[in-house]
């Protein structure tokens, strides 16, 4: 797995520390991983494992990819940070490329950020700015992060409920145009909406509805924020999900593959959308740091240098190629598109599937209880996907075939 020059003390006990002195937010961690190349991870013990999740949705171009260490090392050479009282070639040239690259004709603008939760926290102060006052509508099952605002539009109401009240004026309603149609009035300010909802169990949302939302919004001067944290960057085989539709958002959010394992986050606006925030309605220390920008703007240069969305779109029919010719009759349904894919089960199993997986050597997650979720390397090789679906198929046995027998 190449050179290896930080410094391991295998005497300290990683989980151990983890236990120790760690805030307990995530629970146990599952391994503690000591390094990666491409699609393989090796833990403390030495063991190997696939990564078909890759960090969630984030290492596109797999682990240690050189080309980013490369990048990464020479910007800390030359300049690391410099606060937002100035600005520097990475910022603006990542601002630029997104800006061609997310498809708005009218005055494409960009803020960086260091997350997706951070990215959506600057859509819904648009939003607010935008129409003072008004009600945000987000979706059933919706996922946009942690922190309070996003929270606020994340409805799953197990993360919700510690931290209420949250930020008022939000309702949440299920993907159905007509519902939509009927919550809609002039005193809506932004709609919010994923188009593969990733957390939910990757389930697209049906393109009806991205229709309608598109128009109400349009017709009710309201703001339609599109979610790309998850699905942008070429995970579902185009830069951004939205893409597929033929409608245009007013902001979209990026973050994870964005970096491709570098922390940053983006809010992409068009038209006037882009000049609700003046100076003093919102800042970052570290968004825009030249170190994020110059990586992520090196993973742009590579997906498209390397013909990478096309390589992202095919892992979907390939891995439902592979697992319906395996014909797991605990598969009950296999979604998604490019690189983002969720494998529904006959049973509540995912979570047992995944901690069987990791034994067998694959990196996989239950997103939802009965879907267990991939979401590999854009450049993953077929022979190296090829034996993990084969290490998913008997591990999704195993567990669900009482009379499995090795
Ligand atoms: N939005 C979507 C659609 C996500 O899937 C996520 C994370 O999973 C977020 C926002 C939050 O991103 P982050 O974890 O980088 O804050």
């Amino acid at each position: 797995m190449g050179n290896y020059s930080i410094d391991e003390d295998y005497e300290f006990d990683v989980l151990k520390g983890y236990d120790e002195y760690y805030l307990k937010n995530f629970g146990t961690p599952k391994l503690a991983i000591t390094r990666a190349k491409g699609s393989k991870v090796i833990d403390f013990d030495g063991k190997e494992y696939i990564d078909l999740l890759q960090g969630i949705a984030v290492n596109c171009l797999g682990h240690s990819n050189p080309e980013l260490a490369q990048i990464i090392a020479a910007q800390a050479n030359s300049l690391a940070h410099v606060s937002n009282f100035f600005t520097t070639k990475p910022q603006v040239q990542l601002a630029k490329k997104l800006a061609q690259i997310v498809g708005f004709e009218h005055n494409p603008r960009v803020l960086l950020t260091n997350s997706g939760t951070e990215a959506v926290e600057g859509a819904l102060k648009i939003a607010k700015k935008h129409k003072p006052h008004g009600r945000i509508i987000a979706l059933d099952h919706s996922f946009h992060g942690r922190t309070l605002g996003a929270l606020s539009v994340t409805s799953k109401e197990k993360y919700r409920k510690p931290f209420s009240p949250l930020i008022p004026d939000i309702e949440f309603i299920e993907p159905n145009a007509n519902r939509l149609r009927d919550a809609f009035s002039d005193n809506v300010s932004a709609v919010i909406l994923e188009v593969i909802q990733g957390e939910a169990g990757v389930v697209p949302i049906d393109a009806d509805f991205i229709k309608a939302a598109r128009k109400l919004t349009q017709k009710h001067g309201a703001l339609l924020i599109i979610d790309e944290v998850q699905t942008g960057i070429g995970r579902t085989g185009k830069w951004f999900a939205y893409q597929h539709t033929d409608i245009v958002p007013d902001i979209i959010t990026s973050a994870k593959s964005l970096g491709g394992g570098f922390p940053i986050g983006a809010v992409i606006t068009t038209g006037t959308t882009g000049d609700v925030l003046v100076p003093g309605d919102h800042g970052t220390t570290f968004g825009g740091n030249p170190l994020a920008a110059a990586t992520a703007l090196k993973v742009l240069q590579i997906i498209e240098r390397d013909n990478l969305l096309s390589q992202s779109a095919q892992n979907f029919p390939f891995v439902k190629e592979i697992l319906e010719n395996h014909q797991n009759p605990y598969v009950k349904e296999i979604r998604g598109q490019g690189s983002l894919i969720g494998i529904e089960l006959t049973s509540q199993s995912a979570a047992q599937v995944a901690d069987k997986a990791l034994e067998n050597g694959l990196i996989v997650n239950a997103c939802n209880p009965s879907t267990i979720r991939l979401a590999p390397a854009y450049n993953i090789g077929i022979i190296e996907l090829r034996s993990a679906l084969i290490v998913l198929d008997r591990t999704i046995r195993q567990v669900l075939d009482l009379n499995y027998e090795d």
